[in-house]
């Protein structure tokens, strides 16, 4: 089933739109999980970028396909297909230390981002920042990497897509003001407009 979260939308008609698909195998309150959908959304929003969101089972498979050959190279799924995403409650003893979640840019089916839930919820306790919200700019984050895979180096200097978030980070999402910086903004439009990963834009 599609959820479209109702926000006042700066989007114009041309801006594209991104479909993600969820499955969230924590064990968050429901509420919690729609306050981070409505951070990201509006994270987006800033970014010029619409999205409408799905809720998959846990028990799909989809939410366990992990596609990590690092031969492949497939281009981001087609307008049809959502981008997939998932949350687990437990962070993998292989992931990189500090890392809230992790993308699979490049991935030809399945999971393209995970979240750690655990770890979302121990720096949000650590940092004294909303959990939902943490998460949803670590969410945002992977999303970025997704729809940047092909820039190098990966992170940028500010915003959404630096690479370690500090302080003065942590305060502004608190304060719901961490953004994509203008260029990470208009990257991640011109490739949701060029490769499909997006429902056309409404005329
Ligand atoms: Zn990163």
């Amino acid at each position: 089933m599609a959820i479209f979260i109702a926000v006042s939308s700066n989007c114009l008609a041309r801006d594209p739109k991104l479909r993600i698909r969820e499955y969230d195998l924590s064990a968050i309150s429901a509420a919690d999980r729609l306050q981070a959908r409505v951070e990201l959304t509006r994270i987006f929003r800033k970014a010029g970028i619409a999205i409408s969101w799905e809720t998959g089972r846990s028990s799909a498979r989809e939410a366990h396909n992990l596609d990590t050959s690092p031969k492949r190279i497939c281009p981001a799924v087609g307008p049809a297909e959502p981008l997939v995403v998932r949350v687990i409650p437990r962070t993998p003893t292989d992931s990189v230390p500090d890392a809230l979640g992790q993308s699979l840019p490049f991935a030809c089916y399945g999971v393209k981002v995970t979240i750690f839930g655990d770890r979302v919820q121990k720096v949000a306790g650590r940092a004294g920042v909303s959990m939902p919200k943490l998460r949803a700019c670590a969410l945002a984050h992977e999303i970025g990497h997704v729809l940047l895979r092909f820039r190098d180096p990966p992170h940028s200097e500010a915003g959404v897509m630096l690479g370690l978030w500090h302080r003065s980070d942590y305060d502004l999402i608190e304060h719901g003001a961490f953004e994509f910086t203008d260029a990470d903004a208009a990257a991640m439009r011109t490739t949701l407009l060029s490769e499909g990963l997006h429902e056309r834009p409404s005329q």
